[in-house]
C-alpha cells in the first residue's frame, strides 16, 4: 500500500506558512514505513528540532482504479480516519530552498499517525461537512472541515489517479487546516472527529 498527501489544501495554512495558494492539488507519498504504529509514542527525530503535527482527514481507497473521473470517485473510498502527517519543519524549509523532493521532511519512520477506526462512510449525515480538531494536551490547537478543502477527495481521487494507480489499501491523507505547531517531549496529541477521540500519541 502506499500512502497519498495532500499539501496545500486549506488556503488558511498555505498562508500561515507564505506558500502560495496552488491551482491544482500537489501531493507527495510516504511509505508504509512511515506508519507509526498504535499505542506506540512518537519519538523526536535526531535530525530535527522543529518537528510540527499536521492534523488530517485520511481516506480509503477501496477499489483499483486509474484515470479515475470526478463524477465516479466517490465509489473509490469507502471509509474515513483521521492521522497527523509529522514534518521536520526545519529540514522541509531546507529542502524547499534547494528544490529539493521532501522526503527527509515528511516520510521518515513513525510520520504518519492513523486512526486505528476508520468510520464507513454511511456514519455521516454529510460527507462534505466533516470537522475534525487536533488537541495539544490541554489546549485545542486545530480545528478543521472538509467543506474547506480547496481540491475535495473526489478531486484528489481523480487527479492523483491520473498518474498513478490506486489500490485498495491505499490512504489519502488530504490536508491540514490552520494551526500546525511544534511538539516537545511529553506532549500528548489527541485527534477528533466531531466529538470521536480517533488517536493519542505520547511525544518522547
Ligand atoms: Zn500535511
Amino acid at each position: 500500500m502506499k500512502i497519498i498527501c495532500i499539501g496545500r489544501n486549506y488556503i488558511d495554512h498555505a498562508k500561515e506558512l507564505n506558500n502560495p495558494v496552488p491551482s491544482e492539488p500537489i501531493f507527495f507519498l510516504k511509505p508504509d514505513s512511515s506508519i507509526l504504529p498504535s499505542r506506540t509514542a512518537f519519538y523526536i527525530p535526531d535530525f530535527s528540532d522543529d518537528v510540527h503535527f499536521e492534523v488530517e482527514l485520511v481516506y480509503k481507497i477501496c477499489k483499483l482504479g486509474k484515470h479515475i473521473s470526478v463524477k465516479h470517485a466517490e465509489r473509490y473510498y469507502d471509509e474515513i480516519g483521521l492521522g497527523i502527517d509529522f514534518t521536520a519543519r526545519d529540514v522541509q524549509s531546507e529542502l524547499k530552498s534547494k528544490g529539493h523532493p521532501w522526503e527527509k521532511a515528511k516520510a521518515f519512520d513513525g510520520s504518519a499517525v492513523i486512526s486505528r477506526h476508520f468510520f464507513p462512510k454511511s456514519h455521516f449525515d454529510d460527507l462534505k461537512n466533516i470537522k475534525f480538531s487536533l488537541n495539544q494536551n490541554r489546549e485545542t490547537v486545530q480545528t478543521g472541515n472538509n467543506r474547506d478543502m480547496m481540491f475535495d477527495i473526489d478531486t484528489i481521487i481523480s487527479h492523483v489517479s491520473q498518474y498513478m494507480t490506486l489500490k485498495m489499501g491505499d490512504l489519502i491523507f488530504t490536508g491540514t487546516p490552520a494551526g500546525v505547531g511544534k511538539v516537545y517531549e511529553e506532549d500528548v496529541l489527541k485527534g477528533f472527529i466531531a466529538d470521536k477521540e480517533m488517536f493519542k500519541v505520547n511525544i518522547k
